[in-house]
């Protein structure tokens, strides 16, 4: 039965969310609906090389109820994966507000007409509302403290981080009130191809090519695990098919790695193509900038509960993963190139200065 399951996708124009959509076409037959509002971070090329048979695309808000309940029933819709959110965290600190309309309002919007469709079919024992969270709901670590596990406390530190806790807890309240058959994974930071240029590895990349100093936090001893997006694909469908409802997973890489790491690897694998530089070597960009209010020093998750439960690991080595992101930056100009509007340039002043 899982095969056919009929699937809502929700902001499956972004980063996570378009590679799921691809990848998910590739596994099973049968069209997927994405409903994504487009906004900055949305872009429907990353869904371009997916035709109607695959495919119906919807633009529109997850806080439109009368949208969000005539697009379930019009296409029998049994299960939801939610990705749309407000997902960066400096964008967070500069304007809360969206972040808790569409992390939260949105999530409660969502779950109401999956809800009231759920009881509506009389409470089919296989339909799944799968929520896509963050391990930054878990707070900071410090660095001798044991990783994140599905149990630590909630403790978020920035305006996204607290929004997606309520979208979690919003979730698990529907599960053990409503019954609903709601599933949580919280993950790690997911890297890879189609990620909005404002955050850490497609700016670099970017930054790079155009010759633009790469602005780094603090010190840039802030540790986060990192995960390649298929990798967190993978694990999203393997929850999705052989989890019990009301069940929470994180998911993660064992991949500890330093953002100031990260920044050498990649400017070590843009100097093996110097003659498309600007500034040679690159390493010759970094710019150490003030820290970001609140930053949370390290992120680490315990992922033995999926491991053990679902049989689920990362597959992808990060050298190798990082070596083919820097590649796809390089041949895909024409995907990055128009998102640097001036919506971008002006956030971008406002975080960094000019430069
Ligand atoms: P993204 O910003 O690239 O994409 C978000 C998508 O949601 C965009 O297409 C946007 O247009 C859409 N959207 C925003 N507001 C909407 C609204 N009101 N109605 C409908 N669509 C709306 O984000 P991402 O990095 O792909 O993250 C996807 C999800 O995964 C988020 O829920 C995020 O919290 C979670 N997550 C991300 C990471 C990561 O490293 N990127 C890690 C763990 C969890």
């Amino acid at each position: 039965a899982d095969g056919m399951r009929r699937i809502l996708v929700t902001g499956g124009a972004g980063f996570i969310g378009s590679n799921f959509v691809r990848w998910w076409c590739g596994q099973n037959p049968g069209q997927v609906v994405v409903l994504d509002a487009l906004v900055y971070s949305g872009n429907r090329a990353s869904l371009a090389e997916l035709g109607a048979e695959q495919l119906r695309f919807v633009q529109g808000d997850i806080c439109d109820r009368a949208l969000v309940s005539k697009l379930l029933e019009a296409a029998a819709i049994d299960t939801i994966i939610h990705f749309a959110a407000e997902s960066h965290v400096d964008r967070s600190i500069l304007g809360p507000a969206a972040f808790v309309q569409t992390n939260m309002v949105g999530t409660f919007t969502l779950l109401e007409a999956f809800r009231d469709r759920w009881q509506t079919q009389g409470k089919p024992a296989d339909y799944r509302f799968l929520h896509v969270s963050t391990d930054e709901v878990y707070g900071s670590l410090g660095p001798d403290d044991p990783a994140f596990t599905e149990t630590t406390p909630y403790a978020p530190n920035s305006p996204y981080s607290a929004s997606k806790a309520g979208s979690d807890h919003l979730v698990r309240a529907y599960f053990h009130t409503y019954g609903l058959p709601t599933l949580i994974t919280n993950c790690s930071n997911n890297y890879g191809p189609y990620q909005f240029p404002e955050k850490l590895i497609p700016l670099m990349c970017v930054n790079i090519l155009l010759g633009r100093s790469l602005p780094v936090y603090g010190d840039g001893q802030n540790l986060r695990d990192w995960l390649h997006v298929s990798d967190h694909c993978g694990a999203i469908a393997t929850v999705l098919n052989q989890a019990q409802p009301g069940e929470v997973y994180n998911i993660g890489g064992n991949n500890q790695v330093k953002n100031i790491d990260i920044v050498h690897q990649l400017c070590d694998l843009m100097d093996d193509r110097a003659g498309e530089l600007p500034v040679f070597p690159a390493r010759q960009l970094i710019t150490f900038v003030t820290d970001r209010p609140g930053h949370d020093r390290r992120y680490a998750m315990d992922i033995h509960k999926i491991q053990r439960d679902l049989g689920w690991s990362p597959q992808f080595d990060f050298s190798t993963g990082l070596k083919q992101t820097v590649e796809w930056y390089l041949t895909h100009r024409d995907w990055w190139q128009p998102l640097l509007s001036e919506e971008y340039q002006t956030f971008y002043q406002k975080l960094y200065g000019p430069g």
